[in-house]
Order: structure tokens, then C-alpha cells, then sequence
């Protein structure tokens, strides 16, 4: 399957798809699209609709993020990924988006699954965070069913008793997935953990596993984001991150490099 023209999957090249957590304004979009692609990314992450634990957080943009989000691609060349959190919003989001993202919170959400299912782009579906690998496999038959066959499996950390660090990275999902399915099955090394300085370890940790990609969020300044800023990297860490990849990458016998669009 492919996100806008980069190929996704077994026999592709690996694919880092990066950004910030939250479309938050036009300047940080378009820097950042710019900077995972100088960098080597295969497409840009940002949510427009953002869910979030609390209410009086900030929420995201909205169809202006949307817009950006068009504008970022644009300018930068890469395919974007952005989360739905409705199916009203599906026709909008999917007008924009090379590739939806349903959000661990949504993993069941199963009219969210079925409206997604009813439309062309490919899904970004994302382990809910206290759901078994056979509920992720439950969710995704859900919108196979309905026809689209584009599914992207993303492990992105459970909850368990372990609080010094915002989820438990499954990597035990990665090589389990790749064997009970044949869906592309990418890691979010950031959720993962929900520190910055764990993001690149556990990335690299996720590909020695046999990942088909990677979700990383990528901020110019994570100290300021609107979300998700302490698990984020700055561009020089992902950009070592990026340098990394492709050695473990090769070290387990995936030969055909990473992913650019
Ligand atoms: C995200 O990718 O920013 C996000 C909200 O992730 P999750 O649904 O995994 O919490
Ligand atoms: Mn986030």
C-alpha cells in the first residue's frame, strides 16, 4: 500500500512518517514539513483534531489545520497523515489526507472504523491503550470489511503499572503482528514512552523488531508545543535519529534503506 506515492510495508523501504503532535500554527507546520523532509521522513504526521484527556487543552485547528496541513505538503513534497476523531469529519479530513489516523482512543470506536472503511485512503490505525493485540486485529477486520484493504497497524505503547514512562512500548507486538498479518505494522516510539530522550532508542528498538516504519513527533522548539512537547524531538534529534535508522535497519536484513517520498 502506499501513502501519497511512498510505498508501505513488507519488501518496501522502511518509512518514517514524523511532525508534530498538533497542527498548531501555519509557521511551526511548514518548518517542520521542511525539516523531516531535508531529513529524510516519508511523510508528515500532525493532528488538525486532537483528542485530548482533558477538555481545556488545546484541541487543535480544525479545517484551518486541515489547510496547513495541504499548504505543508505543498511546500515540502511529503504525503500527510492526520487523525479523525469522527466519521462526519471523515470526508473533510480524507479531501485533505493521504493517510487517516484513527487514535488509540478510537481504536474501537466502530462507527469511526466503518466510515473510515467506506473511503479510499489508506488507515493509520493505532493500538488503543489497554486493548490485546487480537482487539487491534478486530478493529482493523472492521474496516477491511467494508473494502478498503489499506490498513497500516501501529503499535504505540500500553498502559501498565509503570509510571515512569507515559506507556509501555509492546515491542513484542511488532514481530507477533508481522506474523499474524500481512498489514504494514509501524511503531510510535513517542507515545511509546512519552520521553523525548526514550524516542530514539525504542525506535531503533521497534526496527531491529522488524517494524515497517516509524511515528515520531518532531518539534522545532518541544519546550513550546501545544501538545505532546516532552516526548518530541528537537530537528538535531531527529535528524540522528534519521542517521541511526538505516544501520539497524540493514543489521536485521531489510536492504531497502528508508523511505523518501
Ligand atoms: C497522536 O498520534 O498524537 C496521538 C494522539 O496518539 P494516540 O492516539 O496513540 O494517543
Ligand atoms: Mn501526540
Amino acid at each position: 500500500m502506499h501513502i501519497g506515492d511512498v510505498p508501505v510495508g513488507h519488501g518496501h523501504p522502511l518509512a518514517v512518517i514524523a511532525g508534530p503532535c498538533a497542527v498548531e500554527s501555519r509557521e511551526v507546520t511548514l518548518e517542520t514539513a521542511r525539516a523531516v523532509r531535508a531529513a529524510g521522513g516519508a511523510a508528515l504526521r500532525g493532528g488538525a483534531f486532537k483528542p485530548r484527556s482533558s477538555p481545556y487543552t488545546f484541541r487543535g485547528m480544525g479545517e484551518e489545520g486541515l489547510e496547513i496541513l495541504a499548504e505543508a505538503r505543498a511546500v515540502s513534497g511529503l504525503p500527510v497523515v492526520t487523525e479523525v476523531l469522527a466519521p462526519g469529519d471523515v470526508e473533510a479530513v480524507a479531501t485533505v489526507a493521504d493517510c487517516l489516523q484513527i487514535g488509540a482512543r478510537n481504536m474501537q470506536n466502530y462507527s469511526l472504523l466503518d466510515a473510515v472503511g467506506e473511503q479510499a485512503k489508506p488507515v493509520l490505525l493505532k493500538r488503543g491503550m489497554s486493548a490485546t493485540v487480537e482487539e487491534l486485529l478486530l478493529s482493523a477486520e472492521y474496516v477491511l470489511a467494508r473494502g478498503n484493504r489499506n490498513v497500516i497497524l501501529c503499535e504505540r505503547g500500553i498502559r501498565t503499572f509503570e509510571r515512569y514512562t507515559r506507556n509501555t512500548f509492546d515491542v513484542n507486538a511488532i514481530p507477533l503482528l508481522k506474523r499474524l498479518t500481512h498489514l504494514p505494522v509501524i511503531a510510535d516510539p513517542s507515545h511509546g514512552t512519552g520521553k523525548w530522550y526514550l524516542v530514539a532508542p525504542v525506535a531503533l528498538a521497534a526496527v531491529a523488531a522488524g517494524a515497517d516504519g516509524l511515528l515520531v513527533e518532531v518539534h522545532p522548539s518541544p519546550d513550546h508545543a501545544l501538545s505532546d512537547g516532552f516526548q518530541s524531538l528537537t530537528f538535531d534529534n531527529f535528524r540522528a535519529l534519521m542517521a541511526a535508522v538505516p544501520h539497524v535497519a540493514r543489521a536485521v536484513g531489510r536492504t531497502e534503506g528508508v523511505a523518501a517520498p
